[in-house]
């Protein structure tokens, strides 16, 4: 297998340094910064000139870019991915984007023999790092089991979740849940906090029980911690919100909470929170009631 990888970014970065150190022959192309690509050919990987260069070398390309537009301008841009395959290729696409961009591309890579596999993951920067992320696939069962070798230089947990653009799907909810799990932590704990519980006793007693989430992770090293390196991005967060609301309008669903949250997390980017770890939403919260969540403070 040839591995075209497209997107060295936080996530993408150390994830085909899995792939390069899995023996995968791999080629790959930069986009603004040279030194992620620099490193990876370092590691074996051969670099290219262009998206169109990498198709044109391997015979599977992934993709983890930023968003729809980014992920658009890999493909349909000047020396993008389209310019390069000739059939018979696979593209998986990582990125978290809209169900919708990926199935048209898909509408447009399909005539030409090229079969696309729908794969978003999550698990942070550091499951990309030991290869334990979780991959949501969208797309054709037997692609997948195709592909699944290659996946598991990235991923502990491969699960197929639907057709085309399901995987797209399955992500943006989990996206809505987190975004809004971890806004309700910052209300919650300022109002808390404003009633004179400290936010350690919070964290002690919640962890164990209903109120609990998956995002009270964050208090720890982040929010008790009063520190906010990344992690994940806020504007990443936002990103992923403002997916959900695009999505849903499409349908022309009602997302009250996702909506709030959108604000909340644009409010926050605005304060100059955008790079900042996500967790810094609910601190913005909880200084509209003039709280701090630091442990101890
Ligand atoms: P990032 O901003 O760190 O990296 C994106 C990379 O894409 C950059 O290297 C950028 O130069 C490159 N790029 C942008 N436009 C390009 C183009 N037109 N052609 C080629 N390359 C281009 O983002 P990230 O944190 O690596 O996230 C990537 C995706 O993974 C996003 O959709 C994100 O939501 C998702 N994700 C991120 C995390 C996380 O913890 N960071 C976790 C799960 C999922």
């Amino acid at each position: 297998m040839k591995i075209g990888f497209i997107g060295l970014g936080a996530m993408g970065a150390p994830m085909a340094e899995r792939v390069v150190k899995a023996g995968f022959e791999t080629f790959t192309t930069f986009h603004q910064r040279r030194e992620p690509a620099d490193s990876l050919a370092a590691m074996g990987a051969t670099l290219l000139a262009s998206p169109a260069e990498v198709a044109r070398a391997a015979d599977t390309v992934i993709t983890i870019l930023p968003a729809d537009a980014e992920l658009k301008d890999a493909v349909f841009g000047s020396g993008g991915l389209l310019e390069g395959f000739s059939g018979g290729e696979v593209l998986i696409d990582m990125t978290t984007a809209t169900a919708l961009t990926l199935q048209e591309i898909a509408a447009a890579l399909t005539p030409m023999g090229v079969r696309v596999l729908d794969a978003p993951v999550s698990g942070g920067t550091t499951a990309a790092a030991n290869g334990t992320l979780t991959i949501m696939a969208g797309g054709d069962a037997s692609l997948l089991e195709e592909c699944r070798p290659l996946l598991e230089s990235m991923g502990s947990r491969i699960i197929h979740v639907g057709t085309l653009g399901q995987g797209k799907v399955v992500k943006i909810v989990n996206q809505m849940m987190a975004a809004v799990n971890l806004l309700a932590i910052g209300e919650a704990f300022a109002f808390g906090v404003r009633s004179g519980a400290s936010p350690d006793t919070l964290y002690s007693v919640i962890k164990e029980s209903s109120g609990y989430s998956k995002m009270m992770e964050r208090l720890p090293g982040f929010l008790l911690a009063g520190s906010f390196q990344p992690g994940f991005k806020l504007d990443l967060m936002k990103k992923d919100v403002n997916l959900a609301l695009d999505s849903a309008r499409a349908q022309r669903i009602p997302l009250l909470f996702t909506a709030m949250a959108s604000q909340v997390f644009a409010a926050a980017s605005m304060a100059g929170k955008g790079s900042a770890d996500f967790s810094a939403a609910a601190q913005f919260l909880a200084d509209l009631a003039g709280v701090q969540l630091k442990a101890g403070d």
